[in-house]
């Protein structure tokens, strides 16, 4: 059996557990449910609206691996295919398992300030019922946060020159001491991050109040493989995915990608690979990670989004074998882009003291080699049908 005979940080053999997965269909909980099945001997039950990108998990072996052929994870993981908005079906599931991961919710962008009711209701109102469940049912939860709780940082209301800006005690953000800015109510693109704050904050009081057994995650701009979707291939032509699926379209579309006000904010970007490393950290050793809320990054691989245009359009052009366009990149306004009521988080870089001492967790992975293995894989998926795609004729 896969992963039979590990053990955790403290020594001790890990027993396998069934994990009730919400969210398994999407970019981190496919990533999550490979990394299970592959090095694990657990079980996850994998609840989503959608099942595409862990299809390769659920589908029996195909005819070419023989009639005979096995995978080693065959019986461990299961689809249940369900809302959880309003399906009773849910409590039973947690109830079956040792531990919950929630991951379900709505994390793009473009939808906080033009689909603020369904952000809100996402993020805080439905996963409610997940939190109360594990709470009454003495359920251990791994809930998926986000860095967007820090929002701005405090560095940014000093003048541009400021010499304090340069102090770290100004921009780098810690889990324990860090205060969480938004901008104005208008500024609906705060909507997510409050009701990804309030939701943190009633799992800590479940904790502190009720003794729930939690960990929250925050992720900081995780990328690879299968994030979001190709617009007009596998998803919505006029959708706007995340920054990387909205590059990776310009590179493959060959038209030059956005830079949404210039493209000044600065991301650190963490490879999904070296993320999904802590996650499996967490979940095999409670003992560390109840109690703990977790900045998950890589703070090396700091970049401002027009830098992060430049070197995908390089990194592109190495594995397609196409040389980069001429004019690389364009500005537009973020009210022609997003529409009215965006605002921008200016800064992120993780603080990694608590994730380092709790779990000795590194991220490991360079921006150039992430971005590397990233676009050769959305060249291999996506190459084709796009041209497939732009060649077609435009309907009058
Ligand atoms: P994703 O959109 O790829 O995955 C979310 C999944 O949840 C989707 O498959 C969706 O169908 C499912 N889902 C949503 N609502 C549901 C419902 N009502 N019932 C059943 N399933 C539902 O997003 P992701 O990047 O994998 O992010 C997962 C979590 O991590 C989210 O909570 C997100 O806020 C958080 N996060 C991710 C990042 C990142 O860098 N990827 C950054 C910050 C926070
Ligand atoms: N962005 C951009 N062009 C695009 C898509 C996004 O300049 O085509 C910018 C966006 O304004 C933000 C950053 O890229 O400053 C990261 O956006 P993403 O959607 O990945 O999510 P965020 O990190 O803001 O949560």
């Amino acid at each position: 059996m896969a992963g039979a005979g590990r053990l955790d940080l403290d020594g001790s053999p890990i027993r396998p557990m069934t994990i009730c997965m919400i969210g398994a269909g999407g970019f981190i909980g496919s990533h999550l449910c490979e990394k299970l099945m592959a090095e694990t001997p657990h079980t996850v039950l994998a609840v989503d609206v959608y099942s595409d990108k862990i299809k390769h998990l659920l589908d029996p072996p195909t005819a070419a691996e023989g009639q005979q052929a096995r995978h080693s994870w065959d019986g461990r993981i299961q689809f249940h295919r369900l809302n959880i908005k309003h399906d009773s079906r849910l409590e039973g599931l947690i109830k079956m398992s040792d531990l919950t991961i929630n991951l379900a919710a709505i994390c793009t962008p473009a939808d906080y300030n033009t689909r603020p009711l369904d952000t809100i209701y996402s993020n805080f109102i439905d996963a409610l019922p997940v939190v109360r469940y594990c709470s009454e049912n003495n359920k251990r939860l791994i809930h998926f946060s986000t860095c967007e709780v820090y929002g701005k940082t405090i560095g940014s209301f000093l003048p541009k020159d400021h010499p304090l800006r340069k102090e770290p005690d100004f921009y780098v953000l810690k889990e324990d001491a860090s205060p969480c800015i938004f901008g104005a109510i208008e500024k609906q693109r705060w909507s997510y991050a409050c009701a990804k704050q309030l939701i943190e904050r009633l799992i800590y009081a479940e904790g502190a109040e009720n003794g729930l057994e939690f960990t929250i995650v925050r992720p900081f701009n995780w990328i690879g493989p299968r994030m979001d979707f190709i617009p007009g291939i596998d998803g919505p032509s006029e959708g706007v995915p995340r920054v990387l699926a909205c590059f990776s379209n310009n590179l493959l579309r060959r038209e030059p990608l956005k830079l949404v006000d210039g493209g000044q904010s600065q991301r650190t970007f963490v490879y999904i690979k070296d993320a999904i490393e802590a996650v499996l950290l967490m979940i095999e050793n409670p003992g560390r990670a109840n109690g703990h809320i977790f900045n998950v990054g890589n703070p090396n691989n700091e970049v401002t989004v027009k830098q992060l245009a430049e070197i995908m359009t390089q990194v592109y052009s190495k594995v397609s074998g196409e040389p980069p366009l001429e004019v690389a990149t364009i500005d537009v306004s973020s009210k022609e882009f997003y529409g009215e009521g965006y605002d921008d988080s200016d800064k992120r870089i993780p603080d990694m003291t608590i994730i380092n001492k709790q779990l000795g967790w590194n991220p490991k992975t360079s921006l150039w080699d992430l971005l590397d293995s990233t676009l050769t894989y959305q060249h291999r998926t996506y190459a084709e049908a796009i041209k497939r795609a732009m060649a077609k004729p435009v309907a009058s």
